[in-house]
């Protein structure tokens, strides 16, 4: 089938087949854009470009993973390895509140000095200082990690953490779920088979879960296509058998400045990133959402990626850690009116959402406009 008329039938809403998405990387950018945005626009409100306030929170920087590409973990004997406090992480809380924001996303490193019980009483403890608080937390790497710890098989680990109030399980270290690739870069990453046993279990217990992609490790348009047809896959079983699939897709770039991974991986340009954008919007015929990156490429590119497929800016994350200490676009968060200024500039309409992508009000967007940028305090 000749390349447009692939782009024709995904428009079409009809599934492609694996040479069919891996024929798209070879189409011109705006070919692909053009259709990546057609379908976006059939899917989800046209007008209308939705966002997040939250915080980021990571718990403790220390990990015995030690990936290649990560300039976040220090070793518990490093000078500034740390594991917060309770009462230091609902300091990080409150503040979130005092913005507005009710949810968290908090990971931190594989620090086996803390024992499954820590995070429970974690759980508890936030969810009873915070009733309204939703906690996205831990990674499958994290699970496998207190797999390890405990003897527990992942569901089990996965249930008492929900009990004790746990919400979500956010998609973290899938990168590229194609072991050959994950072994260069990270050789005691967790492997694609168990990434993807953690995050059935936990879609099979009703946790929100999100589907990300790092590109930049040196793969190519075959580990890319094995990549998002993976998702693909687990995103019909998990709708199927649970009716909980992901909440969304988020791609970003690798970011290698400050990681042992520096001149051994390429990284992607603004190009790639739109172009695999695109892609991931026509070969992932069961996901809605699709967020665009600002914490990777930066605003103006996030901007141009609400053309590429893309229908979410991302959240306002108030302290991103892991991104920014390998490189990033030197940005670790961004308020509220950075985002509906953003947005209203690229041509739409913000929508404040929870992580659900349930719509939660449409800001005014002059009065937030017509305000100066807020002073922006020191976080806990
Ligand atoms: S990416 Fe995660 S698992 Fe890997 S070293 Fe960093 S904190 Fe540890």
């Amino acid at each position: 089938m000749k390349g447009m008329d692939v782009l024709e039938k995904a428009v079409a809403g009809e599934r492609l087949s694996e040479a069919e998405v891996l024929s798209l990387f070879d189409l011109p950018l705006p070919e692909l854009a053009a259709a990546a945005h057609e379908v976006r626009l059939k899917k989800t409100d046209p007008e209308v470009v939705t966002f997040l306030i939250d915080r980021n929170i990571n718990y403790t920087n220390v990990c015995t993973v030690a990936c290649a590409f990560c300039a976040f973990y220090r070793t518990k004997r490093q000078k500034d390895a740390y594991t917060l406090s309770y009462e230091e992480i609902a300091r990080k809380v409150e503040e979130l509140y005092q913005v507005g924001g009710r949810r968290i996303l908090m990971q931190g490193g594989v620090n086996p000095e803390l024992p499954l019980v820590w995070y429970l009483d974690l759980l508890r403890y936030l969810k009873s200082r915070f009733p309204d608080l939703r906690i996205d937390a831990f990674s499958p790497e994290e699970i496998l990690g207190l797999e390890r710890l405990t003897g527990l098989r992942a569901e089990a680990i996965l249930e008492k953490l929900k009990e004790a109030g746990l919400d979500g399980l956010p998609g973290a270290g899938a990168e590229i779920l194609v072991d050959e690739v994950r072994l260069k870069a990270a050789p005691a990453r967790i492997r694609t088979a168990d990434w993807y046993r953690i995050v059935d279990a936990a879609q099979a217990l009703g946790l929100y879960t999100l589907a990300t992609m790092v590109i930049g490790f040196g793969e190519g348009p075959k580990e890319r296509t094995a990549h998002l047809l993976g998702l693909r896959a687990q995103q019909d079983r998990a709708l199927e058998r649970y009716e909980n699939g992901f909440a969304a897709f988020a791609l970003w770039t690798l970011q290698v400045e400050h990681t042992r991974l520096k001149g051994k991986a390429p990284g992607a340009t603004a190009h790639e990133y739109l172009k695999t954008l695109a892609v991931a919007r026509l070969a992932l015929d069961n996901f809605a959402h699709f967020q665009a990156s600002w914490p990777t490429l930066g605003f103006k590119v996030a901007q141009a990626a609400l053309y590429y497929g893309a229908d979410d800016f991302g959240s306002t994350m108030l302290e991103e850690n892991v991104v920014s200490a390998a490189g990033g676009h030197g940005r670790t968060h961004a308020t509220v009116r950075q985002i509906v200024r953003h947005i209203v500039d690229a041509g739409f309409k913000p929508a404040e959402r929870d992580p659900l992508y349930r719509i939660l009000r449409y800001p005014d967007a002059e009065a937030i406009l017509s305000e100066p940028e807020p002073v922006e305090l020191p976080l806990a």
